[in-house]
């Protein structure tokens, strides 16, 4: 007998995600590279979720968020003077980056579609490469086209009067930040490491005073892990959820802040990131019909990204159970005053 899942009514719930692994995406030695995928690859069809197409983003798509001249100016980089570096992060570009940073972008609108006219009841757009640090008039941070602020704009499009962008990469989403300082339909929320000389240097509480419960910063020290991350969830993203009221989340989730990736020091564990998928699919479910959509962003380990991806969909299918044991070898700060200070910066009870 075969079984089906069931949301609330009885419907049949839906889980699905696009794959954007863009092999020809790659330059000597750096860390953002198609091997991220090498562990996840033979993994995905184990997963309970449906494999859908993604169609590449138009130019009028991604100048929904980026200056068209920026838009122009990485075609003619790519076209004429690729491979190389774009920006000291480093960022670089291939002669297939803009093919590649267009079809990542309208994997992140695919998956937004179907979610928004209740095609799926959830999706995971799995892309590279990726996008929260890019911003209106700038590629950066190895990012090209900003991949989820361009699907929470397609969202709006389609109708969405709310969304909110939770990004739980542990770097600071910059890009997102900047794309939406102005745009009050659109919450951001960015949790992620903060200290002198970490990248890119934003994301502090007081970063957006004209903002206040709309644009969220929650900055950790190094070693924050589970614990910490589940105070924040509880009281942060539970505060600003009630309070915004999104009609559709997006979640920007990297997979760097798992506590052995090469290239940060935070601590969550695969069990970590299992809480956090739960946790605010749930709120989704509670607050906004279950309508929520996540975003790969970074992460450089290859078994962390396939571990955190199964544990996305483990959260998003509400099936199967984490087989991964990972936990965290390093004590954690104590973070209580920190997020004290952030619910008091902007009001949260
Ligand atoms: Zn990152």
């Amino acid at each position: 007998m075969r079984g089906f899942i069931l949301g609330r009514y009885n419907q049949l719930m839906k889980t699905i995600y696009t794959f954007v692994p863009s092999p020809k995406h790659i330059y000597p030695d750096h860390p953002e590279r198609p091997g991220r995928f090498d562990v996840l690859k033979p993994r995905l069809k184990s997963f309970h979720a449906e494999s859908m197409d993604a169609t590449a983003a138009t130019r009028e798509e991604i100048a929904s968020i980026h200056d068209p001249n920026l838009v122009s100016a990485l075609e003619k980089v790519c076209r004429e003077e690729a491979p190389g570096i774009i920006d000291y992060a480093p960022t670089y570009v291939t002669p297939s980056s803009f093919e590649d940073a267009l079809l990542a972008a309208g994997g992140v609108i695919s998956c937004t579609r179907a979610v928004v006219r209740s095609d799926a009841q959830n999706a995971f757009a799995i892309i590279r490469p990726p996008g929260h640090h890019a911003e209106p008039d700038r590629a950066m941070g190895f990012c090209i086209f900003n991949n989820v602020a361009i699907g929470a704009r397609s969202a709006i499009e389609g109708g969405m009067e709310r969304v909110l962008i939770i990004d739980y990469d542990a770097h600071h989403g910059n890009g997102t930040q900047a794309a939406f300082l102005k745009d009050e339909r659109v919450g951001f929320l960015s949790v992620h490491q903060y200290q002198h000389g970490f990248y890119p240097g934003t994301g502090w509480i007081e970063d957006a005073p004209h903002a206040k419960k709309r644009i969220v910063n929650v900055p950790l020290p190094a070693y924050a892990g589970d614990q910490v991350y589940e105070q924040v969830v509880d009281r942060v993203f539970r505060s600003f959820v009630e309070s915004f009221k999104p009609q559709l989340i997006f979640i920007s989730v990297g997979f760097d802040a798992h506590w052995n990736d090469p290239i940060t020091m935070l601590g969550l564990s695969t069990a970590g990131y299992l809480m956090l998928a739960r946790k605010v699919t749930s709120m989704a479910e509670e607050y906004c019909d279950g309508k929520i959509v996540f975003v790969l962003e970074g992460g450089y380990d290859p078994t962390n990204v396939a571990n955190g991806t199964e544990a996305v969909f483990l959260a998003a299918t509400g099936t199967g159970k984490l087989e991964v044991h990972d936990p965290n070898p390093n004590d954690e700060p104590d973070c209580e005053s920190r997020i004290e200070e952030v619910c008091k910066w902007h009001g949260f009870s």
